[in-house]
């Protein structure tokens, strides 16, 4: 029966003013509920709301709690945010509890095991991040100065930076124009005598057109390194994203399909590379005598906390991949009959898992400029995000190249709010906005 309503403030501040555990929960003295009932007319109810009521219990006639509203406290919506429960709480808590919180312990190889059962492949060595797990992918393939590897120039700058790492130089290729990934038929023309590897990226959780790849590549005995950052549980012909060449990289960035806070996985079918990995990301300590070092080595390793909070994470991942889908048609149910609108594509061999779902604004056929529409999305309490500038384009790798394709979807695409847990009115009202503002900025320039 409900009696009252007591905030987790109002027993700190009893318990500050000397009250105890054991004292009654009636010592809380709250304010009267503020109390509608159905008979109440729609104004008479309205009357009642202001903005401190967050929470509106629903109590039959005989007062008992039937249902509970929760007011949405977010004062706006984000691009993306991590799901958690009490498992992750639960397994985090263990670590503690426990003291294993470093990177020994029996997450770290659960984490790992779940993730290789998950994509399919025989090895996975957990890393401190994606970029981590790149650098090391291309070490324990003794990739280093004097090689060039081929990027798409569209991705984050991770993907180039760990090929400069290793002493490589990182060579950009544009983009095909419907995925917005790696384009495979301008590959050959990017190779040279000094290439030794290939990153194709899995941007916006669409798998690159891989056979084509792995084609060339073999052609010119090239390796094949996955940049799966933002696309776990995607698939390429039926074939799960990480498993489709010599060795695929995940990252747990608090924005990723599923996080550890940072974080990353190395995978591959490969046992001396998984080995040698494994020895890198541990200061190329020796296996076999500790303290020795052959090789210089990295500190890269993942904590258990964070495999603990990576292992609730498997758990639900699934539940995530299949909530994007349903955002992604949610999204596109309101934005496909719009014609200056260029929805993200799913070829028919992927199975895009929508990390961000992305748009194109056709700025050919509407005078929108895409930062002027981030703007009044921010307006209406809705962050929204550019695609990535061109890495040839960025200070570091800038060499005067000239991508056209990449170039022009990176200045006229926008990521959408894409979290897990935001809700079809949301994304309907996102839409509006983005119609709304679309169809007025029309008007504007016809009028003209
Ligand atoms: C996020 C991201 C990375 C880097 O991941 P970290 O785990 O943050 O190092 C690399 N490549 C791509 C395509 C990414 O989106």
């Amino acid at each position: 029966e409900l009696k009252s309503i007591i905030t987790d403030g109002d027993i700190r501040r009893a318990l500050l003013s000397g009250f105890g555990l054991q004292s009654s929960i009636f010592v809380i003295k709250t304010n009267k509920p503020i109390v509608a009932s159905t008979e109440d007319s729609v104004e008479q109810i309205a009357e009642r709301f202001n903005e401190k009521i967050r929470i509106i219990p629903v109590v039959d006639k005989q007062n008992k709690v039937v249902d509970v509203y929760f007011r949405d406290k977010r004062t706006h919506i984000a691009v993306t945010n991590p799901l958690f429960d009490e498992h992750e709480i639960e397994l985090l808590t263990e670590c503690i509890v426990t003291g294993w919180v470093s990177s020994a312990g029996a997450f770290v190889t659960k984490f790992e095991s779940m993730v290789a059962d998950y994509c399919g492949t025989k090895y996975a060595v957990s890393c401190s991040s994606a970029t981590s797990g790149l650098h090391l992918a291309l070490l324990a393939h003794n990739i280093g100065p004097g090689d060039e590897v081929i990027v798409p120039s569209l991705s984050f700058i991770a993907t180039a930076n760990a090929v400069t790492y290793t002493g490589a130089t990182p060579v950009f290729v544009d983009s095909h124009k419907t995925t917005w990934n790696i384009d495979p038929n301008l590959i050959a023309d990017a190779i040279t005598p000094k290439t030794k590897a290939i990153i194709p990226v899995h941007l916006y959780g669409h798998p690159a057109d891989m056979d084509p790849i792995n084609e060339i590549a073999k052609k010119h005995n090239l390796l094949v390194v996955e940049d799966a950052a933002e696309a776990q549980g995607a698939k390429y012909k039926n074939r799960m994203v990480g498993s489709l060449a010599d060795i695929a990289v995940f990252s747990y960035f608090g924005n990723k399909i599923i996080t550890t806070g940072e974080g990353g996985m190395i995978v591959t079918d490969d046992a001396d590379i998984a080995e040698k990995c494994r020895v890198l990301r541990d200061h190329g300590m020796s296996k076999d005598r500790r303290y020795w070092h052959e090789v210089v080595g990295y500190n890269y390793r993942l904590t258990n906390m964070q495999a603990a909070i990576g292992v609730a994470q498997m758990h639900k991942i699934d539940n995530i991949i299949s909530r994007k889908k349903e955002i992604a048609a949610e999204y596109s149910k309101h934005l496909e009959a719009i014609p200056c609108i260029t929805l993200p594509s799913n070829m028919n061999w992927a199975d895009n898992v929508y990390w961000l779902y992305t748009i194109l604004i056709d700025t050919h056929l509407v005078d929108v400029n895409v930062e002027d529409l981030m703007q009044v999305l921010k307006q209406n309490g809705v962050d929204s995000r550019p695609v990535f500038p061109p890495m040839h384009k960025q200070p570091i790798y800038d060499t005067g190249l000239t991508l056209p394709l990449c170039e022009d979807i990176s200045q006229r695409g926008i990521s959408l709010p894409s979290a897990p847990d935001i809700s079809d009115d949301n994304i309907a009202n996102i839409c509006k906005i983005i119609i709304d503002f679309i169809e007025t900025n029309q008007v504007a320039s016809t009028r003209l």
